[in-house]
């Protein structure tokens, strides 16, 4: 497998970098995290050149960048400390073009390049987390009108987006499962915001429909066939989770490196010592291990044999194998590591939360043991 990237992808990754060395990001994302606060003008930089709608078909003005692409992005974006969490709806924005209606794709398009939050998806609820099959939430229809009843949790960016994608059960036909495009504005929907130890420069809320009014037109997808199309995007969420990781790993990795080339401590630089030798060894060891990993799974993906525990695999080991090298770099940095507001302390607290949000490692491994045990039925 050859992972060299085409002239086209390099100068995409070449436009990052000019992005990333136009200003001190560093100094405005440490801000956005102090204050939980979405860094709407980085992710409006970037929409500039495009990485908003990278993903989308070129017919709804994208770039039709496929998943090689894509790591490659989230790679330099990550490596130079761009907090890349606060882009997980992007990617899958063409899940709207794909399986939404013409008004609520335009809806979406109103919004593309301005660097505001869009939308994201609203699965989770207090009884359903793990097992999705548990959610309560229920839509019923009376008078010509669709009314959605219940309680999500958890909801990713769910403070600012004007659109959520709520997965809903048929109050009537309790097995049906479907997926309602809901206007935030809608009378009858409260928010109440959760705090949480990482990934904060995007917001989490516990959400409550109360006999939210919605019309037909708002029926995202095929009716019953909500919880197949959100399965169907989960190998995608995934993936660019593992993507974020493996960036702030390799920030963290150069990071730590230049630092233990520089820092004299008895009589020379302590990258001379053969324990912080040791890290960087398995430092290197894990990066290399999670590059490979995500450039082989967008390699199935864009060659068509992508298989089913791939995005899983990557999806468990690359936050792990991330928060082993962000914590040998907090080691590294020494007592800076920990005061102050080291980027490499940030990365260390986000990485926390990976291991649960986009689906716990627990589940990542049932799904990879469960799609290798397949293969040899
Ligand atoms: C920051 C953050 C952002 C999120 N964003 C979104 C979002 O935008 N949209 C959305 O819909 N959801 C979102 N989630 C929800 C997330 O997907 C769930 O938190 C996750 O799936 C786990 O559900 P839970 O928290 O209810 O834990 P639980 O399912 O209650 O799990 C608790 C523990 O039990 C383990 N466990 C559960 N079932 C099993 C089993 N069968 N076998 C072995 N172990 C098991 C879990 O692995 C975990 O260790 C987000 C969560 C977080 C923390």
């Amino acid at each position: 497998m050859d992972f060299t990237l085409t002239d086209d992808q390099q100068l995409l990754v070449q436009s990052i970098g000019e992005l990333m060395g136009q200003e001190s990001w560093d100094t405005y994302f440490q801000e956005c995290d102090e204050k939980h606060e979405y860094p709407e003008r980085w992710v409006a930089e970037l929409a500039k050149i495009g990485i908003d709608s990278m993903m989308l078909p070129e017919a709804n003005g994208g770039m039709g960048a496929d998943w090689t692409t894509l790591a490659a992005v989230w790679e330099e974006l990550g490596r130079l400390g761009g907090p890349t969490y606060v882009l997980y709806q992007l990617p899958s924005l063409e899940a709207i073009f794909r399986v939404g209606s013409e008004e609520q794709a335009a809806k979406v398009s109103a919004l593309i390049g301005t660097g505001k939050q869009i939308w994201n998806s609203a699965m989770t609820e207090p009884g359903a987390g793990s097992s999705l099959r548990e959610i309560a939430t229920t839509y019923a229809r009376r008078d010509g009108k669709v009314y959605l009843k219940g309680q999500k949790i958890f909801i990713t960016s769910s403070a600012h987006v004007p659109y959520l994608v709520v997965m809903a059960r048929n109050a009537d036909k309790s097995d049906q499962f479907t997926e309602w495009f809901v206007d935030m504005s809608k009378p009858g929907i409260t928010k109440s915001p959760l705090d949480k130890l990482g990934l904060r420069m995007d917001s989490c809320c516990e959400i409550y429909f109360d006999d939210v009014e919605l019309d037909e037109a708002d029926l995202f997808g095929i009716e019953g066939e909500g919880f197949a199309r959100g399965i169907d995007d989960f190998d995608m969420e995934r993936f660019v989770v593992a993507c974020c990781d493996y960036g702030w790993a390799l920030c963290a990795f150069e990071d730590a490196a230049r630092y233990a080339n520089q820092r004299q401590q008895g009589g020379q630089a302590i990258g001379r010592y053969e324990l912080i030798q040791e890290k960087i060894c398995a430092m290197r060891i894990d990066i290399t291990n999670m590059r490979n990993m995500i450039y082989e799974v967008a390699w199935k993906h864009d060659s068509g044999v992508m298989g089913k525990g791939d995005c899983s695999m990557a999806k468990l080991f690359c936050p792990q194998a991330a928060s082993r090298v962000v914590d040998n770099a907090i080691q590294i940095f020494g007592g800076i590591g920990v005061t102050g507001h080291h980027r490499v302390a940030r990365m260390w607290r986000d990485l926390r939360v990976e291991r649960i949000s986009g689906g716990t490692d627990e589940m990542m491994i049932l799904t990879v043991g469960r799609a290798a045990l397949k293969e040899y039925r």
